[in-house]
């Protein structure tokens, strides 16, 4: 009697937890299934389902190199695991658990349905080193600061990294439906998104460790060139495990010279900002619906019009702003610096209730994760667990001075401006000057903007 192994965002055969349980069983069905569009359009868009349907492929072959098959079907989840173990006689199902509310809820019911067939589920802890309520305060309650959390999460056990399946026996005549591709959904990418799978993966976690993770304290913030992992996409579908990249973080660290050491554990603090939004989602889950901080729940956030549109296709007249939004569409990835700029700027310069841009970065980032991405639009609006201070502005001119002084980043997302001196992106242009021919003029004036947010917030 086979088991069955539901994936979700597990895309892998190394080190994957559930998997690794699943087959001490002699017969394995190891299955993906795709949702309705319908359903995920809210938090998803196509260039993560054409990552997704990247990282399928590639897990389908690696499956297929150990002796098993992938099956694919379509639907609900809890319906189509019936169907399966009804198919297949299985006496169990495998799974790894979602961190969001809505992997939560399939979840349970999973369990309601497995209960009623009368076989087993098994589910265990495999997106986060610490998940859920692991990590609580000396009272027994979430953390909502993140300084605390860290310290706790850094000294608490970790789990130990596994081997890769080796082998996997896949019960013959299993019905399969075809692999997923971006038409199944009525879907387009026009996006260029990076190598997909658990090879890629490996491959950007080693180029990393060996090269900009060793200056990555100095040189995170900068987003011209190549300095940070690129591996938010890999931990978000799975394709590699935060525990393996952990592990391997602190292996490094124990060889390394101080400040190697320093830039290895700014790292690893990375990781857990992380988990620490994945933990704020799941004792809070309501932060998707409002803001995290009671006392910003009535701020007069402005509507979406034509000015969210020159934000979201890169339009604003803020170069650093429309460099980061020009990277976003066009590959699905946005450097961390520039989404605290960009996010900011919707927020602080426009008005603009934060929810839009949550949804249109969830829409658009193959890296999507409900937590981080929440987290991280809460705190660029002051609204969230420990978030910037709402008179904390940051100001696109002088974020441009420091971070991309020589205006690299910024030409190469728009190269109409190529042959402007970058002085001219740290500072609003005179009145009448104009960066280029088809490059508009700034879209508000960050000064008078910046007084006008101070205003929403000091009237709550
Ligand atoms: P690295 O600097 O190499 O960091 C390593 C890993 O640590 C990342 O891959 C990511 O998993 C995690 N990490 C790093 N910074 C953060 C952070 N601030 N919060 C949570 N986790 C972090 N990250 C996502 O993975 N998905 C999102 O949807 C997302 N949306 C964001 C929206 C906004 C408005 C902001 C300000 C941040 C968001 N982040 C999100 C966090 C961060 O920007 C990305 O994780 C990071 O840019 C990914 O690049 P990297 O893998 O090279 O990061």
């Amino acid at each position: 009697m086979p088991v069955i192994h539901w994936f979700r965002r597990d895309l892998r055969i190394m080190d994957n937890t559930a998997l690794a349980a699943a087959c001490k069983n002699e017969a394995v069905v190891p299955v993906y299934i795709a949702s309705g569009w319908r359903e995920s359009h809210r938090w998803t868009g196509a260039p993560r389902m054409e990552f997704l349907c990247g990282c399928l492929e590639s897990l389908a072959k690696n499956i297929e190199a150990i002796g098993g098959r992938l099956i694919f079907r379509r639907g609900r989840a809890d319906e189509e695991l019936e169907k399966l173990a009804r198919e297949t006689k299985a006496t169990a199902i495998y799974f790894n658990r979602d961190p969001d509310p809505f992997g939560r809820a399939m979840e349970e019911r999973v369990a309601k349905m497995a209960t009623r067939l009368g076989i087993e589920v098994h589910s265990f802890k495999d997106a986060a080193i610490h998940e859920r309520d692991e990590i609580l305060t000396s009272t027994g309650g979430p953390y909502r600061v993140f300084t605390p959390y860290s310290r706790a999460w850094m000294q608490a056990e970790k789990p130990p990294v596994q081997r890769a399946v080796r082998k996997l026996a896949t019960p013959r005549g299993t019905r399969s439906l075809h692999m997923p591709t971006l038409a199944d959904w009525g879907l387009e990418s026009a996006a260029s998104i990076p190598a997909t799978g658990e090879k890629a993966a490996r491959k950007r976690l080693d180029d990393f460790l060996h090269g900009p993770l060793l200056s990555y304290g100095a040189n995170r913030d900068l987003p011209a060139g190549r300095h940070t992992s690129c591996l938010s996409a890999d931990l978000r579908h799975g394709t590699i495990s935060v525990r393996e990249i952990h592990s391997r973080c602190v292996l490094l660290a124990r060889e390394a010279h101080a400040d190697r050491r320093k830039s290895i554990f700014t790292f690893i603090n990375e990781l857990v900002w992380r988990e620490f939004y994945m933990q704020i989602l799941w004792h809070f889950p309501a932060v998707l619906e409002h803001e995290f901080n009671p006392k910003w729940r009535n701020l007069k956030w402005r509507k979406p019009g034509a000015d969210f549109r020159r934000w979201c296709e890169g339009a604003t007249g803020f170069p650093i702003v429309d460099a980061g939004m020009r990277q976003l569409n066009a590959t699905g990835f946005m450097h961390n610096r520039l989404r605290m700029i960009t996010a900011m700027f919707l927020t602080k310069d426009l008005h603009i209730d934060w929810r839009h841009g949550e949804r249109y970065f969830m829409q658009r980032l193959i890296d999507g994760e409900i937590a981080s991405n929440n987290g991280g639009w809460q705190w660029s609006a002051g609204t969230g667990a420990d978030a910037a201070p709402y008179f904390r502005i940051q100001n696109p001119w002088t974020q441009t001075a420091r971070y991309d002084p020589e205006g690299q980043y910024i030409k190469q997302w728009l190269p109409g401006l190529r042959d402007v001196d970058p002085a001219k992106f740290t500072r609003a242009p005179a009145e009448g000057e104009h960066l280029a021919k088809d490059y508009p003029p700034p879209m508000v004036d960050h000064a008078k903007e910046r007084d006008v947010t101070l205003e929403m917030f000091s009237e709550g």
